[in-house]
């Protein structure tokens, strides 16, 4: 991100120098082989979910409608209930295929029963005008055409991460934000949230002198589960699968920490024979970034693993360890230089969640720049692809200084 990290250069992807990156970096995820049908939509209220029994206090006058698409886990137990903290946004209408946990829903958090949709009756939110801005909390292989259909309602739109499955539809959703003259922000709520701004700030200050190394880990074992079960290892639904829904995070982290575009890639994607979570996605991947500056990054990310969550930056004066670096709360953050180690607490992890509600309201009211745009949802989406297109060539992919990673 230009403004953030001083990332302007553009590059071109050619794996092994050749010129036919594009045919097989968009073959990441398919060479995985056939998808089999997405689940079903309409599942009921997450196990154990507990939902509000007092009204949401009156919003302030300036803050921005927003309707939650998706009332699975991610919606119902993290970002509805933080609307209670945002200053400059709130909840005004749900869409949801399952009547029952519509009603619910909406009974819970206030919205009257006109301002619940259905995904079939969607379309006839564009007539709302209390609904501004549209929060896509979908599985990842529908963000994209949700995207599409909320700027064609007219509405701003905040999408969840991954921003959508490949870099071509990223590309449409960017676009069809122009056609509506709309925002599109994707909620990369770390960039919100205290440790991981502070990690950001020691870093631009040369905390631990220069850059050498960046590894990061996002791995969980995750329970027995087949594709028409979960979609999170469903192909049509989460594409290659830990990469883009955990190890995203260590990307994210080593683009951010860096303030570099990678100019190689090389890596390694693994996939368990017999193992009906594995019949659609990879167990893990790893892979091995080189910068222009000559610092490298080991990003690994897994599903059939110990569970980890960790970044650390090394450098000639000292390393920056995160452990956990990217959770909900409960982060750590040390400086460690020579025989000190220096604990920090810059912060309550928890704004970040109304912090990056609040960060896309002002971008909607004072036109304010958006420090996660689809821009920068789709530079990682095309790194994505890099990385599935060198684990499947065995080759290092080259990223050239004359085109389009930015972001
Ligand atoms: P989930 O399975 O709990 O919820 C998904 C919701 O989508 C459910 O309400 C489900 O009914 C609905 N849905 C509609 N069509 C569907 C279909 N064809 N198949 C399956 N479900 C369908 O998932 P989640 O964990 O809430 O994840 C949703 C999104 O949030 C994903 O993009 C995920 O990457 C993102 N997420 C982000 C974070 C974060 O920390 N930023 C954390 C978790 C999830």
């Amino acid at each position: 991100m230009t403004q953030d990290h001083g990332i302007t250069r553009r590059r071109l992807i050619e794996v092994g120098g050749t010129a036919a990156a594009a045919g097989l970096v968009m073959s990441g995820a398919a060479a995985l082989g056939p998808s089999r049908n997405p689940v079903a939509t309409g599942q009921p209220l997450p196990d154990g979910l507990t939902l509000p029994t007092a009204p949401p206090r009156a919003h302030l006058p300036g803050s921005v409608g927003f309707a939650i698409i998706g009332l699975g886990d991610y919606a119902l137990r993290q970002i509805m209930p933080r609307f209670a903290q945002s200053e400059r946004a709130h909840i005004t209408a749900l869409v949801s295929g399952n009547p029952a946990k519509l009603r619910a829903v909406g009974e819970a958090y206030g919205v009257p029963p006109e301002a619940r949709y259905s995904y079939d009756s969607f379309a006839e939110i564009a007539a709302n005008p209390a609904v501004e801005a549209v929060y896509i909390v979908l599985p990842t292989g529908l963000h994209a055409a949700w995207a599409e259909r909320a700027f064609a309602a007219g509405k701003h739109v905040m999408c969840e991460k991954p921003m959508a499955l490949s870099s071509a539809e990223c590309e449409r959703m960017i676009a069809a934000s122009q056609r509506a003259n709309r925002k599109l922000m994707i909620a990369y709520r770390c960039h919100f949230e205290p440790y991981n701004r502070a990690a950001m700030e020691l870093m631009r200050d040369r905390a631990v002198g220069d850059l050498r190394l960046i590894r990061t880990e996002h791995s969980y074992r995750m329970g027995p589960t087949t594709p028409p079960q979960n979609w999170r290892v469903s192909r049509a639904l989460a594409g290659g699968g830990p990469l883009e829904d955990y190890g995203i995070y260590g990307l994210q982290a080593a683009l951010y920490l860096s303030g570099e575009l990678p100019d190689r890639i090389s890596a390694s994607a693994y996939r368990p024979a017999n193992d009906p979570r594995f019949a659609e996605i990879y167990a893990h991947v790893a892979t091995q970034w080189h910068f222009p500056s000559g610092a490298a990054a080991q990003i690994v990310t897994s599903y059939a693993s110990a569970g980890l969550n960790m970044v650390e930056a090394r450098g000639t004066g000292g390393a920056l360890v995160m452990r956990p670096a990217t959770n909900y709360g409960g982060l750590t953050l040390a400086l460690e230089t020579g025989r000190d180690r220096r604990d920090l607490t810059p912060g309550d992890s928890e704004v970040q969640f109304a912090g990056q509600l609040d960060h896309l309201a002002s971008a909607i009211r004072e036109g304010t720049a958006i420090i996660t745009p689809g821009e920068m949802g789709l530079r990682d989406l095309r790194l994505i692809e890099a990385i599935y297109a060198a684990a499947q060539s065995g080759r290092t992919v080259i990223l050239n200084a004359d085109a389009t990673i930015a972001g």
